[in-house]
């Protein structure tokens, strides 16, 4: 839609000075042409009064009578005559009452014409119109221009006019549920407070932030409470105020954004939904692109990379989806940090419930956590929300506090409405959900060569993912063995499995594991050589993947090859899902127990699944994963130790010779 209107107002969205200009003219000439008709005779008349000898009226009459006269101009004033010599020129006042005096005229065969005289007021109206008409189209335009940047075109010249600053008294205790992502952004409140200290160490500290979360999560909320901590001036702008904007107006708005900024640094530039300007050029895919769009982004870029890291000023920028954004804008010196501004947890709504009814007179039996309870999923505005509504009911039933009920009542309503907006989990998919993530977890703690979970989280994630597990890649890690490639099928497996054992029936949720599993099976016969199906044989030579699709490679196999690989991976599938579901009944209790605690908590750390994974094993006597990869980390350090000692040992031998 944005671009399909952007074309149709193309040119004149390029060029409203010419536009305005063309337009301008056209209108002028137009009255030059309607009004001019009657100047034409005004003309003649006002030329050739320049010679023209002013006489009284009897002169002009014995001029008649004496045959003296050409011909006679008779105005509503005056008249104008022609000497019959063709030279003299005569102007008279008319004398009212005289109406003898087109009888007189033909009697003596003087020709005569009249003419519409022009006063000032006829000959002021044809110049003021078109400019009353032009002042008119160009408050038009203005308005349209004042609907898109908040401030008037005749503000233009004016740079102050057109950003607005403010001095939020937000502080991040407002901000509740986001705990890790207020402590990314505190060392930048201290940058901002004390730039002195971090300029003189030369510490380099981060110009862009990028706020990455669902809209309603409190991104602007925490921008504010940065500024309100920092007690800095806050500029707002949104990115999508752009678009509408005629090109040229959002680069000069953004030069004009920093300029003030800079004026009145330390100072931080919050930019909402950057997506709508800093959509990936590629990605759009459309032929000649946006222009308005792409001189706002370049504009923006050229202004990042114009200031040093030692003037204070930070711009944070939030986005729902980073993955769109051009990859210009994330590099170094840029938008180069990303901060979660994650939906929040049980706890976090408790927390951020608490912050709003803060000013609200509450029952006194009123149980926030059972409102959060009931809220899984829903964002911090939804939450703000329910709360508002809650004391809207109690005051619409005049009530002097808000009560269970009413709160009951009102999430009742939020959730309502959003049932169709947002994808909530309803309590059997959550059920599903808890179970396909602990199963991965276990999988991912109990596999040798697997990455180890940090989070687990059953809070649903966009419209796609219901739940995920999170793993930390190990740090200084380029290349992965066999077994790890099997451990990792085998976590992807994980969640199916479980699904399988402990819900006794499949979901579609599986469908993306499956797809990754089969992949990384494809590739150790296709491309590493980790089977015998292919042996040594590569199939698939490496290629330069555009966008993920596009070339596709040309098969270099035969078809008993295909086939013998199919075989392959389908059997292995098959025999790795044995083992996997063989895991998840041995750790049955302990998935259980991951389980209760994802629904007690939504998200849990890794350590807490290794705490219930060893507190298992230690009551079962089973020999721990989590304790033999301690074990193995030593090993691997010994014998780094041991290879070091002996290139020296080398070394030295060959210093002696
Ligand atoms: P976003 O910018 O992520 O779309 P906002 O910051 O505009 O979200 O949030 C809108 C409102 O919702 C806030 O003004 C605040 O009242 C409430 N809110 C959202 N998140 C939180 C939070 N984490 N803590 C407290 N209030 C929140
Ligand atoms: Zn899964």
């Amino acid at each position: 839609m944005q671009d399909k209107n952007n074309k149709d107002n193309n040119f004149f969205n390029k060029n409203p000075l010419v536009t305005f200009a063309i337009f301008s003219v056209v209108i002028i000439l137009l009255f030059k042409t309607i009004v001019g008709d009657t100047q034409g005779t005004n003309e003649n008349v006002a030329g050739a009064s320049k010679r023209a000898k002013s006489i009284n009226y009897s002169e002009f009459k014995s001029l008649i009578s004496s045959k003296q006269l050409k011909k006679v101009d008779i105005g509503q004033s005056y008249i104008k005559a022609y000497g019959s010599d063709s030279l003299s020129v005569y102007t008279t006042r008319i004398v009212p009452g005289d109406t003898k005096l087109i009888e007189e005229l033909e009697k003596q065969g003087i020709e005569y014409t009249g003419f519409s005289e022009t006063n000032w007021f006829t000959e002021m109206f044809g110049w003021l119109l078109p400019f009353l008409i032009i002042i008119g189209i160009w408050m038009f335009f203005a308005g349209r221009m004042q609907k898109s940047m908040g401030s008037g075109i005749l503000g233009m010249g004016n740079s102050k006019k057109m950003v607005n600053s403010e001095k939020p008294k937000t502080k991040f205790d407002d901000v509740a549920g986001v705990e890790e992502a207020k402590e990314e952004v505190q060392e930048i409140v201290d940058f901002l407070k004390f730039p002195a200290r971090y300029v003189e160490i030369g510490a380099k500290i981060p110009k862009g932030v990028l706020l990455v979360g669902s809209p309603g999560t409190g991104k602007t909320l925490l921008a504010k409470a940065v500024a309100g901590e920092a007690d800095v001036p806050f500029f707002s702008v949104s990115g999508s105020s752009f678009i509408e904007m005629f090109v040229g107006v959002g680069a000069a708005r953004v030069r004009d954004l920093f300029e003030q900024a800079k004026k009145d640094a330390p100072s931080i530039i919050f930019i909402d939904e950057i997506d709508a300007i800093g959509k990936s050029r590629a990605a759009g895919g459309v032929m000649g692109g946006n222009d308005e769009r792409e001189q706002t982004l370049n504009q923006l870029l050229a202004e990042m990379d114009g200031f040093g890291t030692d003037t204070p000023i930070i711009i944070l920028a939030a986005t729902n989806r980073p993955e769109v954004l051009d990859q210009a804008l994330l590099r170094p010196g840029r938008f180069d940090r990303q901060v979660l501004v994650d939906k929040p947890d049980f706890e976090g709504r408790v927390k951020i419930l608490k912050v709003h009814v803060k000013g609200v007179k509450m029952d006194e039996d009123v149980e926030l956590e059972e409102v959060a309870r009931l809220t899984a999923g829903l964002a911090g505005a939804d939450l703000a929300n329910i709360i508002n509504e809650a004391a809207l009911l109690a005051g619409r039933k005049s009530q002097k506090t808000v009560k269970q009920s009413d709160l009951f009542e009102s999430v009742e309503r939020a959730l309502a409405g959003l049932a169709k907006k947002s994808r909530r989990i309803n309590p059997k998919e959550k059920k599903i959900v808890a179970y396909h993530e602990s199963g991965h977890a276990l999988l991912a703690e109990t596999t040798k060569g697997a990455k180890k979970v940090s989070k687990v989280s059953i809070v649903p994630r966009g419209l796609a993912a219901l739940g995920y597990t999170l793993n930390t890649p190990e740090e200084n890690k380029f290349m992965m063995q066999k077994h790890e490639l099997w451990a990792e099928v085998d976590v992807l497996l994980g969640g199916r499995a479980a699904e399988e054992v402990f819900i006794g029936e499949i979901s579609t949720g599986a469908g993306n594991d499956l797809e990754r599993a089969t992949d990384i099976i494809k590739s150790m016969v296709q491309t590493y050589g980790m089977s015998d199906v292919a042996g040594l044989m590569v199939l698939e030579k490496s290629r330069q993947s555009f966008l993920g699709g596009g070339m596709q490679a040309t098969r270099e196999y035969s078809d008993k090859m295909a086939e013998n690989m199919d075989e392959f991976i389908k059997t292995s599938l098959k025999a790795r899902y044995d083992t996997v579901l063989v895991r998840l009944e041995e750790y049955r209790e302990a998935i259980e127990d991951m389980v209760k605690l994802l629904y007690k908590k939504e998200n849990i750390t890794g350590v807490e699944v290794r705490e219930i994974i060893t507190a298992f094993e230690k009551k079962n006597n089973i020999d721990s994963k989590v304790t033999k990869v301690v074990d193995e980390i030593r090993d691997e350090l010994e014998e780094d130790a041991k290879m070091a000692d002996e290139a020296k040992d080398v070394e030295e031998k060959s210093d002696e010779k």
